[in-house]
């Protein structure tokens, strides 16, 4: 347990091999740090009972107050991913701020989720949603009756993010609760689509649904249970994993964010059922969009879509260029393709992106988000105001700076692996050893690794980044040692 953290050993690590848990990586002062500190204090500006009036409307609960009003019928997503922000950062940093509104939000939720089974019985048994026509919509569904979820906006796209939130307060802070209402939900997911043929899953999933595969995936990891993989299985978009498994590139004037996370459960997929065609379709799909739609700083798409080869030439001339969300996602990605096969190419990827586009997507004063970084030349940033905006990226980004820590170090059994520069501590509790890094990267291209608690003999795997000059590798020589 790390000074501050206030937790002990969380799920994480049980879901996520590879990884430390949050409260074992400490950032210490840096832009990180600051960041990170300065989302926090944004995030606690927000109304919980405002997040949450959503999920008690559909319920049949009288709200406590006033929903918020923007991107009106896309209603609880900020809420949902509000959850998983508090429980990243109570996790990262022991907030007690962030623990309290954790609770009460997953105490809200079991009321809600109890209402739902009593209120809406034929179809809500689980259910945790806000969006507005929440019962003809999922009654509709269940008898493969397409017309109302056709009409309504993104639905599985809203519902992932309470899955998620569930999760992710599970994962990174071991809320037991949120695990029972997170499986209750999985088990709603699946009764609705349970009459549903191949042919109707795949007209339900070309509308966006970020990654229920990859939360199908994770739910079978946590419970061992086979229905869930199965879930997750039909919950997979053929149209794009059956081309993409043969290196068909079909990605064209598709709309990005939609594709990304269909890919991140992919490779959730081949990591738990070890089935290849699911991993050669997430690696392609990595590689064609860092390889060929990649901006310099990271980002991709403009109006949210892939452009076609002739027209990448908007990139300078549109003002929507690319989309936080994506690089959200594109980075959850890398880390599961890292998990797979921890190759310095992912880690290369991921600093770049960091750095450049997600550290830059926060105002460093007040701390907005934003939704499109322009590459049109003398353009602008637009940054949301909290308890205002509420687009696709404002609750995205709400994560992003909560998990800093999570990919600078990763490990096996025998090797810890230095995939960022970030100024930090690991806590390696299995070895019993702490590992400093002091560095100002990137105002500095230098960084110094020391143990300073412990002794143990493990592979040190350090990563050589692309950028860095002839003759800093005879200083990293001495660094790749056996400690
Ligand atoms: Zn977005």
């Amino acid at each position: 347990m790390l000074p501050g953290s206030g937790l002990e050993a969380l799920a994480q690590s049980k879901l996520y091999s590879n990884q430390f848990d949050l409260n074992e990586v400490l950032l210490l002062e840096g832009p990180m740090q600051e960041g990170r500190d300065l989302n926090i204090e944004v995030l606690l500006q927000y109304d919980v009972d405002r997040l949450l009036a959503p999920f008690r409307i559909q319920a049949g609960l009288e709200p406590k107050s006033d929903p918020y009003a923007n991107w009106a019928g896309l209603d609880g997503h900020v809420g949902e991913h509000y959850l998983s922000a508090m429980a990243m950062n109570y996790a990262a940093t022991g907030n007690a701020d962030c623990k309290s509104r954790m609770n009460y939000i997953i105490a809200e939720l079991d009321t809600i989720q109890q209402a739902n089974a009593v209120n809406n019985p034929s179809w809500g048994v689980g259910y945790l949603g806000g969006m507005p026509g929440s019962e003809i919509l999922w009654t509709n569904l269940k008898i493969g009756d397409l017309t109302t979820y056709k009409q309504t906006w993104a639905p599985w796209y809203n519902l992932h993010k309470m899955y998620a939130g569930l999760r992710n307060a599970w994962l990174y802070a071991d809320d037991n609760l949120a695990k029972k209402l997170f499986l209750n939900y999985c088990d709603l997911g699946i009764m609705i689509i349970a009459d549903l043929d191949a042919a109707q899953m795949e007209k339900m999933l070309d509308e966006e649904h970020v990654g229920m595969n990859e939360v199908y995936a994770d739910a079978f990891e946590i419970s061992k249970d086979p229905k869930y993989l199965e879930a997750a299985k039909r919950f997979s978009h053929k149209r794009l994993l059956n081309p993409l498994a043969e290196v068909e590139d079909v990605l064209y004037n598709m709309h990005a964010n939609t594709q990304v996370p269909k890919f991140m459960g992919f490779a959730r997929i081949a990591e738990l059922s070890g089935t290849e065609k699911y991993e050669d379709a997430s690696e392609f799909f990595w590689e064609t969009v860092v390889e060929n739609r990649t901006l310099a700083f990271g980002g991709n798409s403009r109006r949210e879509h892939f452009p076609s080869k002739a027209s990448s030439i908007d990139y300078v001339n549109v003002i929507d260029g690319p989309e936080t969300c994506n690089s959200y996602n594109m980075l959850k990605l890398t880390e599961d393709l890292f998990r797979l096969d921890p190759q310095a190419k992912y880690a290369e990827y991921y600093e770049r992106t960091l750095f450049n586009h997600i550290r830059s997507s926060q105002h460093p004063e007040h701390g907005g988000y934003v939704y499109f970084t322009s590459a049109r030349p003398r353009h602008y940033r637009v940054y949301s105001a909290p308890n205002e905006a509420m687009c696709c990226c404002v609750s995205t980004v709400m994560e992003n700076y909560d998990k800093y820590n999570q990919f600078i170090y990763t490990h096996s059994d025998n090797a810890l692996y230095v995939n960022l520069f970030v100024a930090s501590e690991v806590n390696w509790s299995e070895k019993g050893v702490t590992l400093k890094q002091t560095t100002d990267f990137p105002e500095e291209e230098q960084t110094k690794l020391e143990i300073t608690k412990g002794e143990a003999s493990f592979d040190l795997k350090l990563h050589f980044p692309s950028w860095a000059r002839e003759g800093f590798y005879s200083t990293l020589n001495l660094l790749q040692m056996t400690c």
